[in-house]
């Protein structure tokens, strides 16, 4: 056991090395996003995350991962996380959450979801349904990066993605995982929740870097892991979306490592104004 734990706050120059595999994450995302569509296979997706990851000089992190031998997770429906990409192939009308993340040749993490709702015209009702739930996914987890903006303590990040769910219907807010610090691991502290929580948390100021990572159902929150040992599934057959981001604060602000242009275009709607870090 290490007898010194090292510090949750990176220095300035440790930021700035989170940068390009933050940006490599989010290349890997926006090639997975040109792919889904009724006939793809999850490997294929899989296939152009490690490409896009590679062509930017990182690594796929999952990879390091014991066991587990893929660059993203794809989940489909129901299975909510941690779903190993293989030759399922994707129908209209479902939604897939795509989990991806790279390491730099300096051995710095970025980690970062998605989820995607395929079209089915036959179906408007159900992929109206789905649409709602990812929309609704996505921008608690903006409510939630907004929060980290202006907040003292980290748990307000959780208090305010579930305020914002709670506000827009009912959904399951996944407890059974949450977010976390990331660095030279890809799974650091502090623990990110997605729900109030009594604890405030760690103070949050200049060097904290979270994946903030809300998993939300259209349905239960009660979920179990399927027998591949990976998947984790909504116990209620629910379907379920994932979004996640990596943020670094910084003594100008904050910046989203994994959006290409800091979260600018997510937190406008806060007021709020991404700072490159210096
Ligand atoms: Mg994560």
């Amino acid at each position: 056991m290490r007898a010194i734990r090292r510090s949750i706050y990176k220095s300035p120059a440790q930021l700035r090395l989170m940068i390009e595999p933050g940006l490599a994450t989010a290349a890997s995302l926006d090639a997975v996003a040109a792919l889904v569509k009724p006939g793809a296979t999850t490997l294929e997706l899989d296939t152009a995350a490690e490409a896009a990851i590679l062509a930017r000089g990182c690594k796929p992190n999952f990879k390091l991962e014991h066991g587990y031998f893929h660059t993203v997770c794809a989940s489909v429906e129901d299975d909510v996380v941690h779903g190993i990409p293989g030759d399922r192939v994707l129908q209209a009308g479902e939604i897939v959450s795509i989990d991806s993340g790279a390491i730099s040749a300096q051995g710095w993490n970025g980690d970062a979801a998605r989820s995607f709702v395929i079209d089915d015209p036959s179906r408007p009702d159900l992929v109206a349904a789905r649409r709602e739930l990812n929309r609704v996914t996505e921008q608690s987890l903006w409510h939630g990066i907004a929060r980290l903006a202006t907040a003292k303590h980290l748990n307000e990040v959780g208090a305010a993605i579930e305020d914002y769910i709670e506000s827009q219907g009912e959904y399951g807010i996944l407890t059974d995982y949450v977010g976390h610090g990331i660095g030279r691991s890809m799974h650091e502290d502090p623990p990110v929740f997605n729900y109030a929580v009594r604890q405030r948390g760690p103070e949050v100021k200049p060097g904290l870097v979270v994946a903030i990572e809300p998993m939300v159902t259209l349905g239960g929150a009660d979920t179990y892991v399927r027998d591949d040992g990976w998947t984790v599934a909504t116990e209620d057959g629910s379907p379920a979306a994932h979004w996640e981001h990596s943020i670094a604060v910084h003594k100008d602000g904050i910046w989203v490592l994994t959006a290409e242009d800091g979260g600018a275009a997510g937190l406008a709607q806060f007021g709020i104004v991404p700072t490159p870090i210096a």
